[in-house]
């Protein structure tokens, strides 16, 4: 996807991007191919497929919330997916990027401080060791192409403060959703919509999950990284 059908795409997304935001996107894009050519952070290589996969892509978040001044984390953030490009378009939320790979962290710190961004904090630390020191407090979390829905959401949720969101971009939903349901109840919380869409161009299939936290969370969760992956949760 060119640029310029990139900023068509978006209006029709509902969102208007201004000439200085589209120069941090494409200051961002050059950046991350740059990088990338000596440190593998993504596995697309082209300026085109940044635009359409990584950059549309994480703005497809706003067919599920209205982005204001919300405090948002983004968990398995990779090189800024979808966080980042949140941040760029929506400067007034305070977005959190957590990664466990130093390498990616390196490479979001250099790009907030080429693109002068004062609304994005990095955080380099596994998600569970994070969550259970930073509990209720996010309005919402974001995730892509991290782990395993039930996984994601025992990691998510008790991040969220009541009434928060969690964010999942899937491939495969159904089945994850099949083996989650027991995890979203005892971590109280409810699927509260679910979309499923075409990327445009290429048509790839997308799924947005959206769940919102409707009580507290107990302090038991997120369980140790190792019992999560074992043991599902079941009523
Ligand atoms: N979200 C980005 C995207 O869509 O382009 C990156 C996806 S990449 C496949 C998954 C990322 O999640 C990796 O950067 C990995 O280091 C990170 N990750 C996986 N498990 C994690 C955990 N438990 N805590 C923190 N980061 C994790």
């Amino acid at each position: 996807m060119k640029k310029e059908e990139f900023i068509k795409e978006l209006k029709t997304l509902g969102i208007n991007i201004t000439e200085q935001q589209q120069n941090l996107l494409e200051e961002y894009a050059f950046f991350l191919l740059e990088y990338n050519k000596h440190t593998n952070l993504t596995a697309i290589k082209t300026l085109e497929e940044i635009y359409l996969k990584h950059f549309y892509d994480s703005l497809t978040l706003t067919k599920m919330v209205s982005f204001k001044d919300e405090k948002i984390l983004d968990i398995g953030t990779g090189a800024g997916f979808p966080g980042m490009v949140i941040a760029i378009l929506y400067p007034k939320t305070n977005v959190y990027l957590l990664d466990s790979n130093h390498k990616k962290i390196d490479f979001l710190n250099k790009l907030i401080e080429k693109l002068h961004l004062n609304n994005v904090t990095t955080i380099y630390d596994r998600a569970e060791n994070y969550v259970k020191k930073n509990r209720e407090l996010f309005d919402i979390v974001a995730t892509r192409a991290v782990a395993e829905l039930r996984i994601l959401l025992e990691l998510s949720i008790p991040a969220l403060r009541v009434g928060g969101y969690f964010l999942g971009m899937k491939s495969k939903l159904e089945e994850e959703l099949e083996s989650a349901q027991d995890t979203i109840t005892i971590l109280n919380s409810k699927i509260y919509n679910k979309i499923e869409f075409q990327l445009p161009k290429e048509n790839g299939k997308r799924t947005i999950i959206q769940i919102r936290k409707e009580m507290k969370t107990k302090k038991e969760y997120p369980r140790e990284y190792r019992v999560i992956l074992k043991k599902i949760l079941k009523n």
